[in-house]
């Protein structure tokens, strides 16, 4: 929760913490006349630390002018009465810092929902003091999501900005990173990775970098998370409200219809093993961003952890279902035993093999590193010592003779 409110007025003139100088740009204060103009008087407008409102009419201001139609109530000072629109507008010039985020967030970024959510949450709104937010904005405050690296600062006018870029070039400068103002630009930053492969799942943490949005607003901001993180956003919000709908395992195979409908074979007697495999080979973080939210069904919980993302996953994607639907084929062989020849290190290498393909570390492995089991000439050895030149490993048919004769 926000520390007790006081006058950012009195900190910035203590100067710690140590808030930028801002200049209470026109539109803020419009805004707040603006604001205050459909107001009654016992409604005042209330920022951290001291409220505005419509004066009683009839009270002289402090100066001894004629009535003004504005008062002023710091938390920890005397009430100030009277103030005509000028008075005001110094006295809130005096606290332009907490003016601006009041107009940052009221106006600027407006209804309440995730986006405004997910801007406060950048830099901690709903806990820091604007006094320190501002210092910490000044100095820039940064956040990870995803795979991204969301700087958030602020202008001498209270406005917001954002540098959004990958998080591996966070302090690269800007000059050696392609530059883009649109957030629609990033539907084409997130189509392929580094090796300029498709990239079915927008949240595997496949994004290339070389990018970055260094100037942006605050409603451009969220667009671009937006746009390379699709919902996540959103489902983040609904989980702080407590209100994330997640749809099971089961539930989402019971809508498959047609071919999918194959998936739900693994429903059957199984211990659900075969959704745990899917949601460990898919939904790990290595693989996934998303923390897996959902489970066998509101009852059954899968056996495996379901991630540590910022944002969560609360249905089974396409890419799953896809997946798991193909791998239902195949599950539905039967096992059968072959007896190959191995080494102890032979077999320990085909584990290594499985391992470095699983783990996508094959482009880690040095050529020269024939310790590794995955190592490419080490594998080629294997191949060229085990195969027949029909490629059966161990010279063993896939297929038994009385099979190929069926
Ligand atoms: S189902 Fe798994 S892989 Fe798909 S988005 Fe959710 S967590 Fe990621």
């Amino acid at each position: 929760m926000a520390e007790p409110a006081s006058d950012p007025a009195d900190s910035a003139r203590d100067g710690d913490p140590e808030v930028p100088d801002i200049d209470l740009p026109s539109d803020a204060f419009d805004a707040v006349l603006d604001a205050l103009a459909g107001r009654d008087p016992g409604e005042p407008l209330r920022f951290e630390g001291f409220s505005v409102g419509r004066d009683d009419a009839g009270e002289d201001s402090d100066d001894g002018d004629a009535a003004g139609e504005y008062r002023l109530d710091p938390a920890d000072g005397d009430r100030r009465t009277g103030l005509s629109e000028r008075d005001l507008h110094e006295a809130l010039d005096d606290r332009a810092p907490t003016v601006t985020d009041w107009y940052a967030f009221e106006r600027v970024v407006g209804e309440f929902g995730p986006r405004r959510a997910f801007l406060r949450w950048l830099e901690d709104a709903d806990g820091a003091t604007v006094a320190t937010r501002y210092a910490a904005l000044a100095e820039g405050i940064e956040r990870a999501w995803g795979e991204l690296r969301i700087t958030a600062t602020i202008t001498d006018r209270g406005e917001r900005r954002y540098d959004v870029r990958h998080a591996d070039d966070a302090g690269v400068p800007v000059d050696d990173l392609d530059a883009y103002d649109d957030p629609l630009d990033a539907r084409e930053l997130v189509k392929l990775d580094e090796k300029g492969r498709y990239r079915p799942l927008k949240t595997a943490p496949s994004l290339a970098g070389g990018w970055v949005f260094p100037d942006l607003g605050a409603r451009d901001a969220y667009e671009l998370v937006e746009t390379i993180y699709p919902a996540t956003v959103a489902n983040w919000h609904r989980e702080r409200e407590g209100e994330l709908d997640v749809t099971h395992w089961r539930e989402t195979m019971e809508r498959q219809s047609g071919i999918y409908g194959v998936v739900k074979t693994w429903d059957r007697g199984e211990g659900h093993e075969h959704v745990n495999w899917v949601a460990e080979a898919c939904c790990d973080d290595s693989q996934c961003l998303k923390r897996r939210e959902w489970q066998y069904d509101d009852e059954t919980d899968l056996d495996v952890d379901g991630g540590d993302g910022v944002f969560p996953c609360r249905e089974p994607c396409s890419v799953v279902v896809s997946a798991a639907r193909k791998w239902t084929r195949l599950e539905s062989e039967q096992p059968r035993t072959y007896e190959f020849d191995l080494t102890p290190s032979e077999k320990e290498q085909v584990e290594a093999i499985i391992d470095a393909v699983a783990d996508g570390q094959i482009d880690e492995i040095r050529e020269a590193d024939t310790k590794e089991g995955a190592n490419r000439y080490r594998t080629r050895f294997l191949r060229a010592k085990l195969f027949d030149e029909d490629g059966n490993l161990g010279g063993v048919p896939t297929e038994s003779d009385e099979e190929d004769e069926e």
